[in-house]
């Protein structure tokens, strides 16, 4: 990226993330995490909706004894009480596969085990589960292991590209280089919290609305809505 265009950009995430803070708060670390929650987290949000992720988890950790008890569910009947998620029957596959190797190579539902390891450890372990996505391995090395790591989702992209910090036609290989390019390190953990979260809550997927929204003046997509006079 030219180096002007670069300097830009960064301007316009710096600014976008200064909103969204304003607006929905900092985004801190929580401490200790909970490794095996984190991780069965990440699957359920693979693709986004952490936070009605997160309210699943949640849901189900009030309903259920334990972990085992999700162990041994059947599929379907996982599939059944995360069917609001995306993509819920291959969630479920690999929740359960999660926790069935847990159960049979370690006979503990935990991965207290990992706190030993660096992060290529962990993303051998992780692998060694099966199928977890590169998004998903993401996320568990942001939240658990601070590592300064992008976990890039299909709504991180689109608010990325809607906003104007990357291209509208690159792939999404190019849109990891370019955010590599502008986003630091450090402010990687806000970054994803708070676009993440206004991604799910704002500028969803369809039906969106640009004039309430907080970043309408910075927003490429949301200027030219604005300008066209749409409230959309
Ligand atoms: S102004 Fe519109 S397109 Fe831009 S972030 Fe807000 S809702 Fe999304």
């Amino acid at each position: 990226m030219k180096t002007r265009l670069r300097k830009d950009r960064a301007r316009l995430l710096r600014g976008v993330l200064s909103v969204l803070e304003r607006h929905l708060g900092r985004r801190r670390r929580r401490r200790p995490p909970d490794l095996l929650e984190t991780l069965l987290h990440s699957v359920l949000a693979d693709a986004g909706n952490d936070l009605l992720a997160a309210s699943i988890l949640e849901q189900l950790k009030q309903e259920l004894v334990d972990w085992n008890e999700l162990r041994v569910t059947t599929p379907r009947s996982l599939e059944l009480l995360i069917h609001q998620l995306p993509d819920a029957a291959e969630k479920a596959l690999a929740v359960k596969r999660i926790l069935q190797k847990l159960f049979t190579e370690r006979h503990a539902l935990d991965l207290d085990h990992f706190q030993r390891f660096g992060q290529a450890r962990v993303l051998q372990e992780l692998d060694a589960f099966g199928g977890l996505s590169v998004a998903v391995k993401a996320r568990m090395l942001l939240k658990a292991f601070d590592s300064n790591v992008l976990p890039l989702t299909a709504e991180i992209e689109r608010v990325a590209k809607r906003v104007g910090l990357v291209d509208s036609y690159l792939t999404t290989d190019k849109v990891s280089e370019v955010l590599d390019e502008i986003l630091p390190c450090k402010r990687i953990y806000s970054f994803y919290h708070l676009v993440a979260e206004h991604a799910e809550t704002v500028c969803v997927l369809r039906g969106y609305a640009c004039a309430p929204c907080v970043l309408v003046g910075l927003c490429a997509r949301g200027k030219v809505v604005m300008e066209k006079g749409d409230s959309k």
